[in-house]
């Protein structure tokens, strides 16, 4: 696989990047998809998707993500699920690094997605996966009768309590506002769950526990007060980071990191290509995810055969 020069390489895995791949291979173009070794992106740690069309029934955020890498491959796409380390975007073909070995490809679809945000508070690295989580799906029957807090007020903090009330006794949403972000349908499921309550006004400041969380400092931002809650487990919901730092200092991103597209899924370098949450900070979605996929490897197809 290192020895060719392949018309188009994939960095990603999420909806974004196996679409690419679709549609890329069914444009006749030689495909690699350099996946990353935690490959699918962020649908792997979902439970039942209920929002992506052709599934009347919802489909499992993996089950989606293997239906969609199976569908790539079949169309001839090569798989590598290791993380690309460094880009080289100023020599033609262009080269990825990977694990010490190097890819070549004509063009470039980035589809790196997002990770992740914490809060960045005194303790809480130390005991992420000893009791602080971002995946209620992933981890919620941990906490079966436990008393769990989650953090932030968007649509994923409601989908996260809401998934932790099928195991924890007690789920509290604590927030930094005094009113939700979230859709107004998961505010309406939330406010009707009798397990969850929440504290409004209030962030953590700090996080403390020997071998795993046992208790949190909040400050209520409006009186100033901080108060110490006793906890079994804290979800941290606040949204995501682009993953681009790779692509720092060749291709234009803004100041959040999102990837700054010029015309379309075009980058500022001629065939490098961008597509999904790392350039869309708006939708968000695993259906808008695909659709940007299936945009970058169609502007990628044109690309390669004005190239030939
Ligand atoms: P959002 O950016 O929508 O919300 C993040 C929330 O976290 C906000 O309420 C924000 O507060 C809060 N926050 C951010 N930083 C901090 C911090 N440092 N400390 C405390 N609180 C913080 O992210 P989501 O992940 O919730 O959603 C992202 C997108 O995905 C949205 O478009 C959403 O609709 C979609 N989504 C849809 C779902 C569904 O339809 N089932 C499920 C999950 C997500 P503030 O309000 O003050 O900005």
């Amino acid at each position: 696989m290192q020895d060719t020069i392949w018309d188009t390489a994939i960095i990603g895995s999420g909806p974004a990047g196996l679409t690419a791949g679709v549609y890329t291979t069914r444009g006749a173009a030689s495909t690699i998809i350099l996946g990353g070794d935690v490959w699918g992106g962020q649908l792997m740690l979902t439970s039942t998707v209920d929002n992506f069309p052709g599934f009347p029934e919802g489909v499992m955020g993996p089950d989606l993500m293997e239906k969609m890498k199976k569908q790539t491959i079949r169309f001839g796409a090569q798989f590598v699920p290791q993380n690309v380390t460094k880009v080289d975007f100023f020599v033609r073909p262009f080269v990825l690094t990977v694990d010490g070995s190097q890819f070549t490809a004509h063009s470039v679809i980035i589809a790196t997605g997002a990770e992740t945000k914490w809060l960045g508070v005194p303790g809480e690295k130390e005991l992420i996966g000893r009791g602080i989580s971002s995946c209620a799906p992933c981890d919620a029957p941990f906490f079966k009768d436990k008393y769990v807090i989650v953090i932030g007020g968007g649509d994923s903090a409601m989908e996260e309590a809401l998934v932790l009330t099928k195991y924890a006794e007690k789920v509290t949403i604590i927030h930094r506002k005094s009113e939700f972000k979230a859709s107004k349908v998961m505010q309406e499921k939330v406010f009707a769950n009798s397990k969850i309550n929440v504290i409004w006004d209030s962030e953590v400041v700090e996080v403390k526990g020997k071998i795993k969380i046992e208790e949190i400092i909040i400050k209520n931002v409006k009186k100033e007060e901080t108060k110490t809650v006793k906890l079994d487990g804290m979800f941290v919901a606040i949204g995501h980071d682009p993953s681009s730092q790779i692509f720092k200092g060749l291709i234009d991103l803004d100041e959040k990191g999102y990837v700054v597209p010029k015309e379309g899924s075009k980058t500022n370098i001629e065939g490098v290509f961008v597509s999904g949450d790392v350039h869309d900070h708006t939708y968000k979605q695993a259906i808008t995810a695909a659709g940007y996929g299936c945009m970058a490897a169609m502007d990628c197809l044109n690309y390669l055969t004005e190239l030939k």
